[in-house]
C-alpha cells in the first residue's frame, strides 16, 4: 500500500481505468480511487477513463480521456483481472501501471500489482486504503465505494463476504452513505426491462439435470427496446429456481456471444475457462464463437450439475 501512495505522490497526472462493460464494483472503485486522490493529495490532475454504466450512472459517468494525457501519467487499473479486459487499451501508454484487483491473478499486467483475491469487491480493498491511512472520505466517495461492495456481493449475500466486509460497510455508513438513495437508484427499473423479465421467465430453458439458461438474441433486445446492459442484467431473473443450482444467460452482442454464468452450488470458473473465460467459483463469464457452440456448452453445464447433485446425494 505504501508503494501506491509513493507513486501517487510522485506523479502529477493520474488516470484511473476500469474494465469493459463496467459493473457497480468497477465504477465504484474508479470513483472511490478518484476521490481518494482528489481529496487527500494536493494539486493532482486526476481523470477517469473508460466506459460508463447506466445502472450505476448515479455515481458518475467516465469518458475516454484525451490521447495527449497519457504520456508522463500514472495509470491505476481497478477491478480488472487481465490487460485485455481494460476498457481503454491506451492505459499501456502511461509511464507506470498499478493494478488494484480482487480476481484470481492470472495476468499481473501492472508494474505494481495490489491484488487480494479473497476480497469480495475491489471497492473493499480501496476502502481499506482510506481506513489504514485515515484519509478524508467525502460522502460521494463513501457512496461510490458502498455501491461497489453492495453490488459485487449480491447485496452482502455471497460466500466471499466476511466480517471485514460488514466492518468496511459500517465505516462507509459513518461517512455519509444514504441507504435509501442507493437502494432507489439500484432497484428502480423501466417498464421495458420489467417486460423483458417477463419474457425471460416465460422462455428460459432447463436441462434434465438442472442447468437453466436464457438465450438473449439481438432481435429480443431490439423488440423490447432495452440496452445491452439491461438485457444482460436479467441473468438474475432465473437465479432462484430450486432445482437449478447453475444458470446462465447467453447474450448476443454485435461482435460476440457472451456467457454470464452463475452458481449457488458447484464451482463454475473451470467451465468458463474452457470457453475463453474465467471468473469466480460462483460468478464467471465466457464466450461462444457462434450459436452452433451453444449445445456443447449446455451439455457441459448439465454434466457439471449432474455430478454436483450426485456428490450431494452421496454425502447425504
Ligand atoms: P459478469 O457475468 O460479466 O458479471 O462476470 C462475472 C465474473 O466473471 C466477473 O468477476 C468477471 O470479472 C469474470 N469474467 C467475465 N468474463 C470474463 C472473461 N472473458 N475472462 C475472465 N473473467 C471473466
Amino acid at each position: 500500500m505504501e508503494k501506491i501512495l509513493e507513486l501517487i505522490n510522485k506523479y502529477n497526472r493520474i488516470i484511473i481505468f476500469g474494465h469493459v462493460r463496467p459493473d457497480g464494483d468497477c465504477i465504484g472503485s474508479q470513483y472511490g480511487m478518484y476521490y481518494l486522490i482528489k481529496d487527500n493529495f494536493e494539486d493532482k490532475e486526476v481523470y477517469i477513463s473508460g466506459e460508463s454504466s447506466e445502472y450505476v450512472g448515479f455515481i458518475g459517468k467516465p469518458n475516454m480521456v484525451d490521447e495527449s494525457l497519457f504520456n508522463g501519467a500514472l495509470a491505476i487499473c481497478v477491478d480488472t483481472a487481465t490487460a485485455e479486459r481494460v476498457s481503454d487499451q491506451r492505459f499501456m501508454k502511461c509511464d507506470y501501471v498499478i493494478k488494484i484487483d480482487h480476481h484470481i491473478p492470472v495476468d499481473n499486467y501492472g508494474d505494481y500489482n495490489y491484488v487480494f483475491e479473497k476480497s469480495p469487491a475491489c471497492a473493499e480493498i480501496i476502502t481499506g486504503i482510506y481506513i489504514k491511512n485515515n484519509f478524508k472520505m467525502s460522502k460521494e466517495a463513501a457512496t461510490a465505494l458502498y455501491v461497489g461492495i453492495n453490488t459485487d456481493t449480491g447485496r452482502f449475500k455471497f460466500d466471499s463476504v466476511t466480517s471485514n466486509t460488514f466492518n468496511t460497510a459500517g465505516y462507509l455508513l459513518d461517512h455519509g452513505v444514504d441507504l435509501s438513495y442507493i437502494e432507489n437508484n439500484l432497484s428502480v427499473e423501466s417498464l421495458e426491462v420489467l417486460k423483458l423479465r417477463g419474457y425471460c421467465l416465460s422462455n428460459f430453458k432447463m436441462t434434465d439435470n438442472g442447468f437453466a439458461y436464457i438465450k438473449m438474441t439481438r432481435d429480443i433486445i431490439e423488440k423490447y427496446g432495452v440496452s445491452d446492459e439491461d438485457a444482460a442484467s436479467q441473468v438474475t431473473s432465473i437465479s432462484s429456481i430450486e432445482c437449478c443450482p447453475v444458470w446462465a444467460m447467453f447474450i448476443e452482442y454485435p461482435s460476440e456471444i457472451r456467457i454470464r454464468l452463475r452458481s449457488r452450488g458447484p464451482a463454475i470458473n473451470t467451465l468458463a475457462e474452457k470457453y475463453k473465460g474465467g471468473g469466480h467459483p460462483k460468478a464467471s463469464g465466457a464466450h461462444l464463437d457462434n450459436w452452433e457452440q451453444l449445445d456443447g456448452f449446455v451439455q457441459d453445464a448439465d454434466f457439471l450439475v449432474k455430478e454436483y447433485k450426485k456428490t450431494l446425494q452421496n454425502n447425504a
